[in-house]
């Protein structure tokens, strides 16, 4: 982080972090008093999410600060889609190493054009020194007791996925290599796993239609892992129905990376989620905003299978991004 002329806190918040995001009928109180008050509506249930970013742990160091302010927004309101919730408000928490005022403006330009999209109000937070942290909790809503969770699969449900598992982790192992972005595949490896894209629409046309869902943080095999244990069933991958993109195949050096990748690679932030047996996949398509894929079934048992051999997520890992961070996910 460049050292820019340092600005004191309430300077910060005042310039860059009291107006973030949209402006919502329902923030009755916003930032600048001891507390926010926000009005709920009627017959609706709360989701609430928080995840902790650490700089060198959930995203490279010198990663460039709107990069890291759409982020820190986009794995949380991941966590809304994989309830099936509507983003409506946050709280934030930064730590910085420095009161540098152009790295805050542009980690706020970041968060403030996913928060708009989503149409969700940054409605306080924190700011405190320290090694480069940030903390976000969101709330959202959805009608009440159809929230999704991990814990309704059914044997015999389908299980499917969104978009193409594995293209962050690629992307992400580019930068990494410092090779960067030598060709346009890989160019959007890149892209996936800078501009993560949290599938809001998906989780909400998800309701009532699907018995479990989660969101895929530390990849797709580990996620469905937790599916399976919190529904108490196991689930059986088709390896010839996995979602392989013509990117990640370009710039996979071998079988193996592409495997890696595709099963244990983390940060694509997509939805695996179960639907009974003959559910009609086209509306969820159109409200993905990209395509789904049926990838296995839910059977009686315990763990991850692929193609009914069991499937053990560690294994998968041909290598490991960033330090080993056992807390990393939710
Ligand atoms: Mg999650």
């Amino acid at each position: 982080m460049a050292s820019a002329p340092a600005a004191g806190e309430f300077e910060l918040i005042a310039r860059y972090l009291s107006h973030l995001g949209a402006e919502r009928e329902d923030v009755l109180l916003g930032v600048g008093d001891d507390a926010a008050v926000v009005r709920a509506p009627p017959g609706h249930d709360l989701a609430l999410a928080h995840d902790t970013l650490v700089d060198g742990v959930h995203f490279p160091r010198g990663m460039p600060a709107d990069q890291v302010g759409y982020r820190c927004l986009a794995v949380n309101l991941s966590d809304l889609a994989a309830m099936g919730a509507r983003p409506a408000w946050a709280l934030l928490s930064l730590t910085l190493p420095s009161g540098d005022a152009e790295w805050v403006r542009c980690f706020a330009s970041g968060l403030d054009r996913l928060a708009r999209e989503a149409g969700l109000a940054v409605v306080g937070g924190d700011t405190t020194s320290g090694p480069l942290t940030v903390g976000l909790s969101v709330v959202g809503w959805l009608p009440a007791g159809l929230a999704l969770t991990r814990s309704g699969a059914r044997v015999g449900d389908e299980l499917w996925v969104s978009g193409w598992p594995g293209e962050a982790a690629a992307g992400l192992a580019f930068i990494q290599s410092g090779e960067g972005a030598q060709s346009a595949p890989v160019a959007g490896l890149v892209e996936r796993f800078r501009w993560p894209q949290p599938r809001l629409g998906l989780g909400a046309a998800l309701l009532g239609r699907a018995s479990a869902c989660i969101d895929l943080s530390d990849g797709l095999a580990a996620d469905v892992g937790k599916l399976c244990h919190a529904s108490g069933v196991a689930a059986d991958l088709d390896s010839r129905s996995l979602p392989v993109s013509a990117a990640l195949r370009a710039g996979a050096a071998d079988e193996r990376t592409l495997r890696g990748w595709l099963l244990a690679g983390g940060d694509d932030y997509e939805l695996a989620f179960t639907l009974p047996t003959g559910t009609d996949p086209t509306p969820l398509r159109a409200a993905a905003g990209c395509d789904v894929h049926r990838i296995g079934r839910i059977v009686e048992g315990a763990g991850v299978r692929l193609d009914g051999e069991p499937l053990d997520p560690a294994s998968l890992r041909g290598y490991d991004h960033f330090s080993t961070d056992p807390g990393r996910g939710t």
